[in-house]
């Protein structure tokens, strides 16, 4: 596939979470920020991809604009994972993971959409060689975003409930915030926590024993860095579930990690790992090692449909993510959760993604 044109846009959505506002960004966060890749080829087919994200679009945007769209354009693309690791190479000095990643990941699921376009498949049977069923509804978690707030948290938790997810997982990062969701929902319920690397060491390893008391289902990010694989892998072992990796990016890193067995699930983040090319890589050296993925997938653009697709394909996918915020709207809608807090894959061609033009003049801010 011959690429004719590679265009960037910045889509804000504004949403509403039921809290402060004061949860987890840099600045009030109440905007869904969603930094979308588009790459046509000369017959005209359309990719559609998404770096990541929330507060740093602009700057995923820039990296495609001027260090990868002026080098693709006009190029032929028939192998996607090898575009990717030339791309990589060519811009390793910029820095081998956050931004430069992002913009990179944003490219491939563009590039994997129009190559499965092309093909006529949807992607998760592109990715799979073998002919097979129709998938099965994937299952998602709510994850709610931090309220810190013991009268907040919990009634998001039953909303969580009644909208018809079974499997919830809280962001806040105090012992009686917890326990006090815990109350609210009863014990029958499914609650991780993720903590978003704010413990140190010693305080994580204490607060193993609670969790479990409190019915954790596993602990995410406990403590920073992000990559500090041996301070991890200590804190495994002890009745809890460790699970990490959505700030890790490429295979490297998640190689690095299971050598050092560092968790119990991988949370790839396809926005930010490296796109499809390494999201695929990264479940194979999870296979490989054993290790489930429980994939961090907050995305409400092309990286949700593309993150769907992957569960599809891929068998070490446990359950997805779902960001439990109201979005004042959808570029391509979802619906509504199914049995169980299930959401189906789309079938047609590429990652099923269509954006609404009409939603896409009225939010799209650069
Ligand atoms: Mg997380």
């Amino acid at each position: 596939m011959k690429i004719r044109s590679v265009e960037t846009m910045i889509v804000d959505i504004p949403f509403h979470d039921g809290g402060k506002g004061e949860g987890i960004g840099p600045t009030t966060w109440n905007t869904l920020e969603i930094a979308l890749v588009r790459v046509e080829d000369e017959d005209g087919f359309v990719g559609w991809g998404e770096g990541f994200g929330y507060f740093v679009t602009d700057a995923t945007k820039a990296v495609v604009d001027r260090m990868i769209a002026p080098v693709l354009v006009g190029t032929e693309v028939d192998d996607v994972p090898a575009w990717n690791l030339a791309t990589q190479k060519r811009l390793h000095l910029f820095g081998r993971y956050g931004v430069t990643m992002y913009a990179i990941s944003g490219v491939d699921i563009a590039l994997w959409d129009l190559k499965a376009k092309r093909a006529g498949l949807p992607l998760h049977r592109l990715l799979r060689a073998e002919e097979a069923d129709a998938p099965s509804p994937v299952p998602f978690y709510a994850s709610l975003v931090r309220y810190a707030d013991d009268a907040i948290a919990p009634r998001v938790c039953a909303q969580a409930l009644e909208r018809g997810f079974r499997d919830l997982k809280l962001h806040e990062i105090t012992l009686p915030h917890v326990r006090a969701c815990r109350a609210a929902v009863g014990a029958g319920v499914p609650m991780s926590v993720d903590v978003n690397c704010n413990w140190s060491d010693a305080f994580a390893r204490d607060a193993i024993a609670p969790l479990i008391e409190q019915g954790a289902s596993w602990l995410e990010e406990p403590i920073f860095p992000p990559e500090g694989y041996a301070q991890l892998a200590a804190l495994r072992g002890h009745g809890l579930p460790i699970a990490a990796g959505e700030n890790w990016c490429t295979s490297v890193q998640f190689e690095h990690a299971l050598a050092a067995g560092a968790i119990d699930f991988a949370q790839p983040s396809v926005t930010k790992v490296g796109g499809v090319s390494e999201f695929v890589a990264v479940a194979e050296a999870c296979g490989r090692a054993g290790v489930p993925l429980l994939p961090h997938s907050p995305y409400f653009g092309p990286g949700m449909h593309a993150s769907l697709q992957l569960a599809a394909a891929l068998p070490g996918v446990r359950q997805l993510e779902y960001l439990y915020v109201q979005p004042d709207a959808w570029l391509a809608p979802l619906g509504e959760p199914g049995e169980g807090g299930t959401f189906a894959v789309p079938e047609g061609p590429g990652l099923g993604f269509e954006p609404d033009p009409d939603v896409l003049a009225r939010y799209r801010r650069a």
